[in-house]
């Protein structure tokens, strides 16, 4: 298999800005030096894009104070609601006007395809910026009558809550698509009057870098937003620790969320987690087969399967199931493997050799089992990086294939015979994130989205998101949700103010 890796010229913003020293954090608004760094990495092709800063734990202390100090500041306290729905409006402008900047970026950093970063990623996390510039002028409390007794003098009671800022949060995010990621973080906590440290994850930290330099173009306060880059268990795990912290907003792995309720727990931190998943996706006999078998195979190829909410179980009934796994096999095999910049590429390399080789790690100990592999299955390309969409059948319900998440190009394909059969098999998971159905029937379709067991079902699509639609994850999937009103309710307190008039 050839793997085009050759592309043109970086765009004059992206190479400005990669020899331009990214490896400084931002903290009080100042770009500033860590006592060391670490390379971050072209996933292709493996070589070195940019040094990134390692923040120690001292560097991240500076970065919660800068936070804690820019939260009292007038020029954040008290700006109006109306200029802070003007400030995220104008962020996502200065985003637009480097859109195809922010693409490249990501597209070099995570290896994605610039298709994918170019016209789905970047504006979805555009979106974010601009649905939620619609909610400072719209966050109010309630005057409420209450059933207090009157003083002696005989005087009134009376009562209202007001919706504050939880404070400093904590912004903790992947790589599988680290833009739209940190933008569902930073647009709810800007809206609410929140002030952020945010640490990218340590493979792709450089559109979040790009973005820092956007916010301050953008004219937002020095201190509102402090970016620390470094590695989860260094300065990760000092910034979820630091006292300074009132919120720990998470999106990541299962294992690390389980760990950070450990920390959050010892003094109460606000915590949501936004987590892994292994969705399934369930074909019926009356579904339209070509648009089932189009949908679920971009839900578990696209961005190489990296995908929270990626379809790796698909159950197809048995009527339909034959033509579905060619179905898969064959896109699959349509898939041209390339850098994500270059021309004709759909698929890029996996973020790192080291999820290349856990990927390969699973498949190969599936077919070591027994396990059918219709197509794929090989870790290819001169780094290493990249695998093969892979269609596997036979897969047993108690193998790591089917049970773990896998977050590469892997899907899973089982025959099922009876709906009921199939919603258990559905919900025999640990994880909850999402599921998708394909039927024509109204009613199977209603019925079985009341049953599936996840924080977001689709019918008839599937990777379906938009900054209006909650989401988040059931069971080991997560806590809390992220989008619309109930991603800002995660970043505003409620104080009850009393007082006898
Ligand atoms: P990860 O949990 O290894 O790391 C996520 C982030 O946490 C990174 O920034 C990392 O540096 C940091 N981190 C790691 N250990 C830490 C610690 N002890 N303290 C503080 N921070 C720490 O996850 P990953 O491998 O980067 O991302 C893949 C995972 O993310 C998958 O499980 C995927 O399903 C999940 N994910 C979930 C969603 C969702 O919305 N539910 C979206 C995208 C990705």
């Amino acid at each position: 298999m050839t793997i085009a890796l050759d592309h043109g010229p970086l765009r004059e913003r992206v190479a400005r800005f990669l020899a331009d020293d990214p490896g400084r954090l931002l903290i009080g608004g100042r770009w500033v030096a860590a006592s060391d760094t670490f390379a971050s990495l072209d996933p292709a092709t493996g070589e070195t894009l940019a040094h990134v800063a390692r923040a120690s734990a001292g560097d991240v202390d500076a970065a919660v104070r800068a936070a804690s100090a820019a939260l009292e500041s007038a020029a954040w306290a008290r700006m109006r609601p109306a200029d802070r729905s003007k400030l995220l409006w104008r962020i996502a402008d200065v985003m637009e006007e480097h859109l195809d900047d922010l693409a490249e970026l990501e597209t070099l950093d995570q290896g994605k395809s610039l298709g994918t970063a170019r016209f789905g990623e970047v504006p979805a996390a555009i979106s974010q910026f601009r649905y939620y510039a619609g909610w400072p002028t719209k966050i109010t409390g309630e005057t409420i009558p209450t059933s207090l007794t009157r003083t002696p003098e005989g005087k009134d009671v009376f009562a209202y809550t007001r919706r504050e800022p939880v404070g400093v949060v904590a912004a903790i995010v992947p790589w599988n698509s680290p833009l739209i990621m940190t933008a569902m973080k930073l647009a709810p906590a800007l809206a609410a009057g929140c002030t952020i440290v945010l640490k990218p994850a340590e493979n792709t930290s450089l559109s979040a870098l790009y973005l820092g330099r956007l916010l301050q173009e953008a004219g937002l306060p020095d201190g509102v937003v402090n970016i620390v880059t470094g590695y989860g268990h260094e300065t990760g795990q000092s910034l979820v620790e630091h006292r300074g912290v009132a919120k720990i907003a998470f999106t990541g792995s299962t294992a690390v969320g389980k760990k950070l309720v450990a920390t959050a727990s010892d003094r109460l931190a606000r915590l949501t987690l936004e987590l892994g998943g292994k969705s399934p996706s369930i074909i019926l006999p009356d579904a339209d087969l070509s648009a089932a078998v189009a949908g679920v195979s971009r839900g578990i190829f696209d961005n190489g399967g990296q995908v929270c909410v990626a379809s790796a179980r698909i159950y197809a009934h048995r009527d339909v199931y034959d033509d579905v796994v060619a179905g898969m096999a064959a896109a699959g095999d349509a898939l041209r493997l390339g850098h994500g910049l270059a021309v004709g590429t759909d698929l890029g390399p996996l973020v790192s050799e080291t999820q290349a080789r856990r990927v390969a790690a699973y498949v190969d100990e599936g077919a070591a089992d027994g396990v059918t592999v219709v197509t794929g299955g090989e870790r290819t390309g001169s780094a290493g990086t990249f695998f093969t969409p892979t269609v596997l059948t036979d897969v047993p319900p108690h193998a790591r294939l089917m049970r773990e998440e896998i977050f590469g190009p892997v899907a899973v394909v089982t025959p099922f015979d009876d709906l009921d059969e199939v919603v258990g098999w559905a919900n025999d998971s640990d994880y909850g994130l999402a599921a998708s159905i394909w039927t024509e029937g109204l009613s199977n379709a209603h019925r079985v989205a009341a049953r599936l067991q996840a924080g977001t079902v689709w019918v008839n699509c599937h990777s379906f998101l938009g900054p209006e639609l909650p989401k988040g994850g059931h069971k080991e999937s997560g806590w809390g949700y992220e989008n619309g009103a109930q991603g800002l309710e995660n970043y505003l307190e409620t104080k009850s103010v009393v007082m006898v008039v």
